[in-house]
């Protein structure tokens, strides 16, 4: 049993310590402020310690308003729909900003552009596209987060990559200031953008090509069906757990591990994916961390190769939170 759930008034009295020291004046605000908020109602693993502070705000005036009332020695952490995201079993000390659904346009700009919201559900984003006969999102598709979030990992598949289409971005940072800057201001590599800290996106322009609509939403049909054969989809994951190593496949070296089906606690390697680890029902982001680790070490030993996580990692260890 963890310490947390044994004693949960160390975590309330440390939030409200924590209250009484961050002044947020929640009159001038107009969205939805939570406190200490579990984050397994936030994660597709739906695992997660408590947020102290969870924020959805109204509108891009709205958070920029939150984001600058916030005293600079809080932690800022921004999420999507939480697709791509462990956290930890302790929870998060600091302030969760979540505009999935909220920062959500869909603009047509003309020379076949699109202006695309960073809370916009990327799925969305790729229909809309379609049915406007522009191409080069179609992967966007199958992927169950947001633009933000998207934009944030570079997420692809298919061969496809977020920022193989996009032009410029706006940011937002901790003043709550909004700029605009262009592609060629990031490196853009494999799952990974170079984005300063405390910066985070709030749109992106992409441009795309013209084509057919029903041609595209057939591709589009075609890479969700390949998607469902493949993957374990309805079961709780955070999609592939690690980045392919260059010339290989995470999941053949996990396979040829033996390591399907592999569990601790409630998580488990997919029998059908081995670079998934699904939440059986009962797993805690420990069994989760811990069953990643295995599978690092395991691969590690037969073929001394690191395995790198995809999935990012927040929050505190059960034993590191302040009291
Ligand atoms: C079934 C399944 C299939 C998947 N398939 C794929 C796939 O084919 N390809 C692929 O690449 N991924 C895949 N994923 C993983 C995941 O969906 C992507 O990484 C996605 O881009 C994460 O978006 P999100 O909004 O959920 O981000 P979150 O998980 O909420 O956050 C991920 C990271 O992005 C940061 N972030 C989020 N929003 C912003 C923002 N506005 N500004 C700055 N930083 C931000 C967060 O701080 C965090 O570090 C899959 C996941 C699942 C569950």
């Amino acid at each position: 049993m963890s310490l947390l759930s044994e004693f949960p008034e160390i975590r309330s009295q440390s939030l409200m310590n924590k209250m009484m020291q961050t002044s947020i004046d929640e009159t001038a605000l107009r969205g939805d402020l939570k406190r200490d908020e579990p984050m397994s109602h936030h994660t597709s693993w739906k695992t997660g310690g408590n947020a102290d502070f969870y924020y959805s705000p109204a509108d891009i005036e709205d958070l920029a308003m939150f984001i600058a009332m916030l005293p600079k020695s809080l932690p800022i952490f921004w999420v999507g729909n939480g697709s791509n995201l462990l956290v930890r079993d302790a929870g998060v000390s600091g302030a969760v900003v979540s505009i999935a659904g909220v920062l959500d346009s869909f603009e047509i700009l003309g020379d076949n552009k699109l202006k695309l919201g960073a809370g916009l559900a990327c799925a969305k984003a790729a229909r809309n596209a379609a049915k406007q006969g522009l191409s080069g999102i179609e992967f966007l598709a199958g992927i169950p987060g947001t633009i933000g979030g998207a934009l944030a990992m570079n997420a692809g598949a298919y061969g496809g990559d977020t920022w193989q289409c996009v032009e410029q971005v706006e940011i937002m940072n901790r003043s709550g200031d909004v700029r605009t800057l262009q592609r060629e201001q990031f490196e853009v590599a494999y799952r990974s953008v170079s984005i300063a800290k405390d910066e985070w996106f709030i749109s992106a322009t992409v441009k795309l090509e013209k084509k057919d609509s029903e041609k595209i939403r057939e591709q589009i049909r075609t890479m969700l069906s390949e998607r469902a054969d493949a993957q374990p989809l309805g079961q709780l994951s955070c999609g592939s757990v690690f980045r392919n190593p260059e010339g290989d496949y995470a999941a053949r070296l996990i396979e040829a591990c033996g390591l399907k089906g592999h569990a601790i606690g409630g998580a488990c390697v997919s029998d059908k994916h081995a670079n998934f680890i699904i939440n059986t029902g009962s797993a805690t982001s420990t069994d989760i961390e811990q069953l990643i680790e295995h599978v690092r070490h395991r691969v590690a030993e037969k073929f001394t190769i690191e395995l790198i996580p995809e999935v990012r990692m927040i929050g505190d260890q059960v034993d590191e939170v302040s009291h």
